[in-house]
């Protein structure tokens, strides 16, 4: 089994209960949900991706995390579950290393993994099952309206998961999205909780030769999107 691998790297997690570990990165190729602020437009998006993309074995993949000791290897995207991740979290549990995942939920999940980030689109909502094997649920909030929608959307199959309320990287600074975001926390606790990606602000993936620089779509007005 070989799979189509955008880039690896070594860094830590920059989100959600895992936060600050040290992490290995392996950033598969392809995904079909389009966000229009995908922060990983060069695994999907005609103006950014790669001239070429490398295949690599479960086991070269494997032994490749194992030669940095991360905490956990995390395996994502794109969209890591439009792939049979069966053979890769094999072979990572044969080095003895744990495998997380983050996924929109999307499509099945095929592997067996230690930890399950689950961040739901509109472009494609997730899978029923998807939302019940997820440890914890990531909503990125772009407007004041986004939270009540997503918890709209999702209802009751949110259960008792922690769920992170992230600003959309481009709207950082907005304080109408960031307001939004603490006083729904404050109003409601557990299992609401503000987040952020804080590897963005240690701009930590890129101290990794081998981390690509990110091509975010959501604001860049240059481009038209
Ligand atoms: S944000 Fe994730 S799900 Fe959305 S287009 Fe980008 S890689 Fe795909």
């Amino acid at each position: 089994m070989e799979y189509p691998v955008y880039e690896t790297f070594h860094s830590w997690q920059g989100e959600g209960e895992h936060l600050g570990k040290s992490a290995f990165f392996v950033r598969l190729f392809g995904c079909p949900v389009h966000c229009p602020w995908c922060d990983s437009a060069g695994t999907w998006h005609p103006d950014y991706v790669p001239e070429t993309i490398e295949k690599r074995t479960a086991a070269s993949l494997a032994e490749e995390a194992l030669e940095v000791n991360p905490e956990f290897v995390v395996v994502t995207g794109g969209e890591p579950c439009i792939h049979d991740l069966s053979a890769l979290t094999r072979a990572l549990g044969e080095k003895g290393l744990r495998c997380h995942l983050e996924t929109s939920g999307a499509f099945a999940i095929r592997g067996d993994f230690d930890w399950i980030v689950l961040s739901p689109k509109w472009q494609a909502l997730p899978k029923p099952e998807g939302l019940r094997q997820a440890n914890e649920i990531k909503l990125i909030v772009e407007d004041e309206t986004s939270i009540e929608r997503w918890l709209e959307a999702l209802g009751e199959s949110i259960g008792g998961k922690t769920v992170w309320l992230n600003p959309e990287w481009s709207k950082r600074s907005d304080s109408r999205v960031l307001k939004s975001i603490t006083e729904f926390v404050k109003a409601r606790g557990a299992p609401f909780r503000a987040g952020l990606q804080a590897h963005k602000f240690y701009q930590a993936d890129l101290l990794d030769a081998k981390s690509l620089p990110a091509s975010p779509l959501g604001g860049n007005p240059s481009l038209g999107y």
